[in-house]
């Protein structure tokens, strides 16, 4: 029975062999050719302990217990390699098989089972402390389940190997008549064989896979990263806007897009050479990305030009954020010793609008950027339908109280909605600023009515009512001057009106004065 165990511990050790022999024809690696030989050199080893195929006995068991030595060596040797850490341990290795061979043919020419037995199992625990340390050194990558599997199984090894040379010296109570083929022995060597083949199979297979599934995580990171910035690639931008509008989508949040070109870019290519215009795009994509914040997100569009998606962002958070842009790169002292600048297109994503329309419109409003004389920001009108079709009219709610103040504010209203039909007309930039121009007389009259009421109220905040004033004043001259040099569109005209003075002003900071009307 338990000879026939020791024969199966062969057998299994054979199949092993085929299937390393196998591997290491196909992948041709020294780990592999090692647990291939130990394979081998266990089978015969094990066969020879069952039957000694007509040699002189001791000669038998002396090769058969030198056999499966190696075959302990060649596993802590693959396993070395396996963990990449080279094949320097030969002189190592090849010291301690002969010395286990003297120890043995010792042992065996002696009689002495304790002398055989100890320099055997001695040995096999060197070699697999050493298994150990190896492990612990590894230097590539490898599951963590697989080091846990390894590190049982040799634990397992050496715990059978001491318990053996308990056994043969009779310490710890043990039997002093150690016998190989007792039942138990040749259980333990089977299982201990056969979970060796298996686990190293496993442990190849496991190497394999962490290595396809490493070059697959560059290969991807390859396929959606610019070579030369370190930035992602147009490929990921597709992929990332179609998520980010997804998501606009689902939580109706906003979200804009800022395509960015490199002024005269070809000049620094034809005068200085391709290398320094890398090194440009290197520098511009480095002040890009720091005037980014961390939800932003940074693409190489092609050749010179870049994209930003910014998701939860307004227009005029873009708008900003691309001012921003633009004057960093603007600062940059270049290793090109030129100044450096930036046209700039913001596009808010509409709803429903897809992909490539919404590229469409940033890389219009690029092409305004570059029309109104580079070096700045431009913004693409949203389709026009979305907010030339909504009249704005005047709500009972928002009156005051005062005839006087309630009568100008409407006509505001009013005034407004007129801008918005001009544009609607496809009214010119020239005319649009005219009609804000005669708005602004108006607006500035209304103020000062306010102003005049609020003094006789006494309203303790009308010196910072009247700075606001002054400020809205302000920016109608600026919103005129944009209007008349091409910078700005009736949009911008209109979002003025809308945003700053009816929203910002009249519905919010004028409602702070109503109650004092009462008085
Ligand atoms: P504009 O202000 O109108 O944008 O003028 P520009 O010269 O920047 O525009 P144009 O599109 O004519 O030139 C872009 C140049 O960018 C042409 C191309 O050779 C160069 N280019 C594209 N990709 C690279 C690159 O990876 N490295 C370098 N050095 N140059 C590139
Ligand atoms: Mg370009
Ligand atoms: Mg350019």
């Amino acid at each position: 029975m338990a000879l026939s165990m020791v024969l199966a511990a062969s057998l299994s050790l054979a199949v092993f062999f085929i299937l390393f022999i196998l591997e290491a024809c196909s992948k041709r690696e020294f780990h592999l050719i090692l647990f291939a030989l130990g394979f081998g050199a266990g089978t015969l080893g094990f066969m020879l302990l069952t039957d000694q195929a007509g040699l002189p006995v001791w000669l038998g068991l002396l090769v058969a217990n030198v056999l499966i030595f190696f075959f302990h060596i060649a596993m802590s040797w693959g396993l070395r390699s396996w963990a990449g850490l080279g094949r320097s341990w030969i002189v190592r290795y090849t010291v301690l098989l002969a010395v286990a061979t003297v120890a043995l043919i010792a042992g065996i020419l002696l009689q002495n089972l304790v002398w055989r037995v100890t320099a055997m199992s001695g040995g096999i625990i060197l070699v697999m402390l050493g298994v150990l340390r190896d492990l612990r050194l590894r230097q590539r990558p490898v599951s963590t389940s697989i080091v846990v599997a390894v590190r049982i199984l040799v634990g397992a090894t050496i715990l059978f190997h001491a318990i053996r040379i308990s056994q043969a010296v009779g310490f710890l109570g043990l039997s002093s008549t150690y016998n190989p083929f007792s039942e138990f022995s040749a259980t333990l060597i089977l299982i201990l064989t056969m979970l060796w083949g298996g686990i190293l199979l496993i442990a190849d297979a496991d190497a394999l896979y962490l290595e396809l599934r490493r070059s697959h995580v560059q290969m991807a990171k390859n396929a959606t990263t610019d070579a030369l910035t370190g930035i992602s690639n147009r490929r990921a931008l597709e992929d990332r806007a179609l998520y980010e509008i997804k998501r606009a989508e689902r939580y109706d949040s906003p979200l804009c897009g800022i395509l960015i070109d490199i002024d005269h870019f070809k000049v620094i290519n034809d005068e200085l050479g391709h290398l320094s215009g890398d090194e440009v795009l290197k520098e511009v994509c480095a002040a890009i990305s720091s005037s980014l914040r961390s939800t932003d997100q940074l693409f190489r569009w092609g050749g010179e030009e870049f994209f930003v998606i910014a998701p939860e962002t307004p227009q005029t958070g873009a708008q900003n954020l691309a001012e921003k842009i633009r004057r960093r790169v603007e600062s940059i002292v270049s290793s090109c010793q030129r100044p450096l600048t930036v046209s700039l297109g913001v596009a808010l994503w509409e709803r429903q609008e897809d992909l490539p329309l919404w590229l469409e419109r940033a890389d219009k409003a690029l092409y305004l950027a570059k029309n109104r004389g580079r070096n700045r920001v431009a913004l693409d009108n949203p389709p026009r339908s979305s907010w030339l079709e909504n009249t704005i009219q005047w709500h009972s709610e928002w009156n005051s109280g005062n005839a006087v103040i309630d009568e100008e504010h409407r006509q505001l209203i009013a005034n407004a909605d007129v801008i918005r039909t001009l544009a609607a007309q496809d009214g010119t930039q020239g005319q649009i600023a005219h009609l804000l121009e005669q708005i602004t007389q108006e607006i500035k009259l209304h103020f000062q009515h306010e102003e005049g009421i609020m003094r006789v109220k006494a309203y303790p905040e009308l010196p910072q009512h009247a700075e606001a004033h002054r400020r809205l004043l302000l920016k109608s001259d600026e919103v005129i001057q944009g209007l008349k040099s091409g910078q700005l569109g009736p949009l911008e005209a209109y979002t003025f009106l809308m945003s700053e003075l009816l929203i910002g002003h009249i519905l919010t900071v004028d409602t702070r004065f109503f109650p004092y009307l009462q008085l």
